[in-house]
């Protein structure tokens, strides 16, 4: 019938609070009825006590005057309405009843019985009468001052108006208690909706975020946790759709960057095979073109392997004593030429020689190359590139700067996360400097970036120098 949510919530919270609900009802209800039936008794009692003091004046129930002070008393006796008083001689006969009739004698009555046995001359007896009414009724055996038993006097009361005020009090008691499971009830099954409704909700766009509908999106109905809970799986969806984007963009682009280079290598090889043996100028040109479209493709496939090594935690690093400045100046090397042919000024000045680091030999040229490349690649032809090497606090730094187009304070903090390109139009995957961070990261170092719109883009490198 219940499942889930709302079964726990029967089992553990409803079923508790009805047995404690339950339980002080019972409670209540056994220590009202002991207090209303012991009051009755103490009533009876009491007034027990009163005439047992007077007739205990006489020595036997034969006295001269004795029969007609049980009667005075008796019949002048106030409370007649409300209890009834027997006066049973020492032989067992009815003296007087308030009542007028003399009781049958074979009306039971077990509190004189017990009265006459017991030590202290005292009983009571809860009871019905053979009319069907509902008594208590207690037996005091009055005693002389020496002792002698005088007469046994019984005061007997109707529980019919105490059991009906009883009835009232403990109906009252299970009404409350009604009340209070009632309220229980409907409270915990307005809280349950406000839990188990957008539990439902959340579970369905999760599924359908799960299915790839990265749009899907909770509406926030409680600024609770479970509203917390709503927007986190709205920034997950939005994290996911903004990751599914980076993903298909890093696909198209890594697709263009290797057909433009495959493009020129078959255009050449088709050129040359094609149109029988070539000049000799027009042979080196293509080969020329070939040799160098295949090393980029070469350096682009490298970069793809050295991502999915990075994301596997694959990248090992043969690490050697080495100088920066000399791998700098291979790098730079390399790029002199490209720098020239775009129009855009290389700046190095070959700095003092500076302390060795540990490091891979090949990672770190690549770091400095994609560094350089990207330093080169966005900025415009007459732009400047410069590259200082200083040695500060234990650290080697590798500055390259750049006048390019700068990025946004907005993509800054994401250009190191893989697959982002701040700008679409360029080529390039979009994991160079998620690769570059990361080899800097293994050696212990730094890759800093910082930039401006239109002002150009600076990038330090800090890497540990060795002690010398
Ligand atoms: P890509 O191969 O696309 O250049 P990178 O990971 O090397 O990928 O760079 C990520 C993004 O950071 C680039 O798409 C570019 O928008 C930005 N970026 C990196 N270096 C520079 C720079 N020197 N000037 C301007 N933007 C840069």
């Amino acid at each position: 019938m219940f499942k889930g949510i709302t079964k726990r919530w029967v089992l553990n919270t409803l079923c508790a609070i009805v047995a404690v609900i339950v339980l002080v009802v019972v409670c209540l209800s056994y220590i009202v009825t002991t207090y209303y039936y012991s009051s009755v008794e103490q009533t009876l009692s009491g007034r027990s006590v009163e005439l047992a003091n007077i007739l205990s004046g006489y020595s036997s129930d034969k006295d001269a005057g004795f029969s007609s002070t049980a009667r005075d008393y008796v019949e002048n006796f106030r409370e007649k309405e409300n209890m009834e008083i027997t006066v049973i001689t020492s032989s067992g006969n009815i003296l007087v009843t308030s009542t007028g009739f003399t009781p049958d004698n074979n009306t039971p009555m077990p509190d004189y019985d017990s009265a006459k046995s017991s030590s202290s001359g005292y009983a009571k007896w809860i009871g019905k009468l053979s009319s069907g009414e509902k008594v208590t009724a207690v037996t005091r055996i009055v005693r002389s001052s020496e002792g002698n038993p005088v007469c046994a006097i019984r005061y007997v009361s109707s529980m019919h108006s105490v059991d009906r005020m009883l009835g009232i009090t403990i109906s009252a008691f299970c009404l409350v208690g009604l009340i209070i499971i009632a309220l229980v009830i409907l409270s915990g099954t307005y809280f349950i909706r406000s839990i188990v409704r957008p539990v439902r909700v959340i579970s369905d766009t999760a599924k359908k975020i799960a299915l790839g509908d990265f749009n899907a999106t909770i509406d926030k109905m409680y600024d609770d946790e479970i509203g917390d809970l709503c927007d986190s799986i709205n920034d997950m969806a939005k994290e996911l759709g903004a990751a599914e984007r980076m993903k298909n963009d890093f696909i198209s682009s890594v697709s263009h960057e290797l057909r433009t280079p495959l493009t020129a290598i078959k255009g050449w090889a088709e050129t040359m095979h094609g149109c029988g043996i070539p000049d000799q100028e027009t042979f080196e040109k293509g080969m020329d073109i070939i040799v160098k479209e295949s090393t980029r493709l070469t350096g682009i496939v490298e970069e793809l392997l050295d991502f999915s090594r990075m994301q596997n935690e694959n990248m090992v690093l043969r690490k050697e004593k080495l100088d920066v400045l000399a791998e700098l100046d291979e790098v730079l090397y390399m790029m002199r030429d490209r720098a020239i042919n775009e129009g855009k000024h290389l700046l190095y000045d070959e700095p003092e020689p500076v302390s060795p680091v540990m490091a891979d030999k090949n990672k770190l040229k690549q770091v400095f190359l994609n560094i350089v490349d990207n330093a080169l690649k966005y900025t415009p032809a007459e732009g400047v590139v410069g590259i200082q090497v200083l040695f500060e606090e234990g650290y080697i730094k590798v500055i390259v700067t750049d006048t390019g187009c700068g990025i946004a304070p907005d993509d800054l903090p994401r250009v190191k996360d893989k697959f982002f390109k701040a700008n679409q139009s360029v080529r390039g995957s979009g994991i160079g400097l998620a690769i570059a961070d990361e080899i800097i990261r293994q050696h212990g170092g730094t890759l800093d970036i910082e930039s401006g719109i239109g002002v150009g883009t600076t990038v330090t490198i800090a890497l540990p120098a060795l002690e010398e």
